[in-house]
Parts: C-alpha cells; structure tokens; sequence
C-alpha cells in the first residue's frame, strides 16, 4: 500500500484532554498524526481484509487507541523496558499505537494470520514505524526458539484466548523479572484463583490487577499483571493447540 492508497475519511477527534486526564503520555504532533495515519491505513485495508469491526472514528480511538496504550499503565514512561512482544496481535493492538508512543520500545508483533501481518508490514513504511517487527508464526512455536524465548522485557496480549493460556503463551517469552499483561474485559475471582495456579506452573505471579473503564464508553476492563520470578520449564509452552484444548 502506497501513501496514495491510504485514503481519509474521517478525522480521529481531539482528546487532548482525556489523554492528559487518563495516561501518564501525551502525543506530539508527529504521533498525532501517525495514529491518524493508522487509523486511515485500517479503514482502508478492511474493506478487503475483516481487520476489526470497530471503524468509527471516536470508538477506533477510545477502543484500539486509548485501550492499547491505558492497558500498559505507568510502564508507558518506563525506561528499564527495551524489548517488546505483542502476542496475537491482529491488526496491530495494542503493538502498533505503543510503537508509535515509544519509538525506543523494539516491538515484535506476531500473529498466526500471514494476511494480518501482511496489512502491518506494508502499513509500516507509511507511517514511518521502524522500531517494529512483524512476524507470522503460531506463539507455541515462537516460544520454544532460543531467538524469543526468555528475551523479552514486557509481553502484551489482548482478546487472543482465556487467562491461561494467554499465560502459557507469554510467560516462557520474558526474560526473568519481566512483565506479562493480559488485557481482559471482565474479570472474576474465580479466574483469578486458577490463573494463579497457571502462572506458578510456568514461572510467575500475579502482581496486580488494574480495574478501569473507558472514557468514553465507561466499557470495564481489567489487565492482568504477571511477573516472571523463575525459569519457565521447558515443557511450557506445549506444542500447537495443546494449550487452547488443555487449558492448565
Ligand atoms: N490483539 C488484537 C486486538 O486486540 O485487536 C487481535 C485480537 S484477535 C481477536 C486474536 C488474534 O490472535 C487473531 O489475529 C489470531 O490469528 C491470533 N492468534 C490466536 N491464537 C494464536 C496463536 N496461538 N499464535 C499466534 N497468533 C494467534
């Protein structure tokens, strides 16, 4: 896709006010006019591709831009984080909108689906993205390569499977003392309990859960904080599918 095929329609609005309010970020021109520029290149490409139903302007922003960058909370000004993995990340959520926020964050951005991460490796010159790293592969896989096992600081993963499997998808991934964030709508305690369960079968604890609502919408949602304490033992993660049959 050439600038020329990333046509306009709709302007994202101005929420200057809720980004001060809300995240401890705030964008710049530049990054202003990149998530506009993202914003356009995925209303364009969905005509063909099914990226994402959500297209409207204000839900496009509160929906994939504020939710990617709020899900990541004080770490957004963090500078101990270097590497970053979006785990199944679809269209580019929340990988995308963090790395244009932090153009110091190298993001590796994965999916399963070769057309997704198509749209995201001819979208990235246009919107001058060079600290990103688009890559098609099932996580299971991914998670056994000595290249990204136990390499990355910070692991996010939105709307890919339940807790915890999203844990056995991310944890063997960080680097000890990093941290893993799923990004949930509801959340239960009941959910809670057995993720707690999950996660020390791979390595990790959970740190916190960060219950907010949306400005705009006031949607609940719920990130899930996961420190890695140890090792994660090289049986995790199981080989394709295992963890979606056999959630632990
Ligand atoms: N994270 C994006 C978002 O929040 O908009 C996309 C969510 S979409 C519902 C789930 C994505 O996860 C799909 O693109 C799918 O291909 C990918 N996915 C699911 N399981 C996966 C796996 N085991 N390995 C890699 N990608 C996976």
């Amino acid at each position: 896709m050439n600038s020329s095929s990333i046509s306009s329609p709709d302007c994202l609005p101005n929420m200057d006010g809720i980004w001060q309010e809300t995240i401890d970020w705030f964008p710049t021109e530049q990054q202003q006019l990149k998530l506009q520029l993202l914003y356009a290149a995925v209303v364009t490409a969905n005509r063909n591709l099914n990226l994402t139903r959500i297209t409207e302007p204000e839900e496009f922003w509160e929906k994939h831009l504020w939710d990617s960058l709020r899900g990541v909370g004080a770490l957004i000004s963090n500078q101990s984080v270097h590497k970053v993995i979006d785990i199944g990340t679809g269209a580019g959520f929340p990988g995308l909108p963090l790395a244009i926020a932090r153009t110091d964050w190298q993001m590796t951005l994965v999916d399963s689906t070769a057309k997704k991460i198509g749209f995201i490796q001819e979208i990235a010159p246009e919107i001058g993205l060079k600290n990103i790293h688009p890559l098609v592969s099932r996580i299971e896989e991914l998670g056994q390569q000595s290249q990204h096992r136990h390499q990355y600081d910070l692991a996010l993963i939105r709307a890919v499977a339940s807790a915890n499997i999203c844990a056995e998808y991310a944890l063997p991934l960080l680097k000890i003392g990093g941290t893993a964030i799923l990004y949930r709508g509801n959340w239960t305690e009941e959910e809670g309990d057995s993720l707690e369960l999950a996660v020390a079968k791979l390595g990790g604890g959970i740190t916190k859960v960060d219950r907010f609502t949306t400005p705009i919408s006031n949607s609940i949602r719920h990130c899930i904080w996961l420190e890695k304490t140890a090792d994660t033992h090289p049986y995790y993660p199981r080989a394709v599918g295992i963890p979606t049959l056999k959630p632990l």
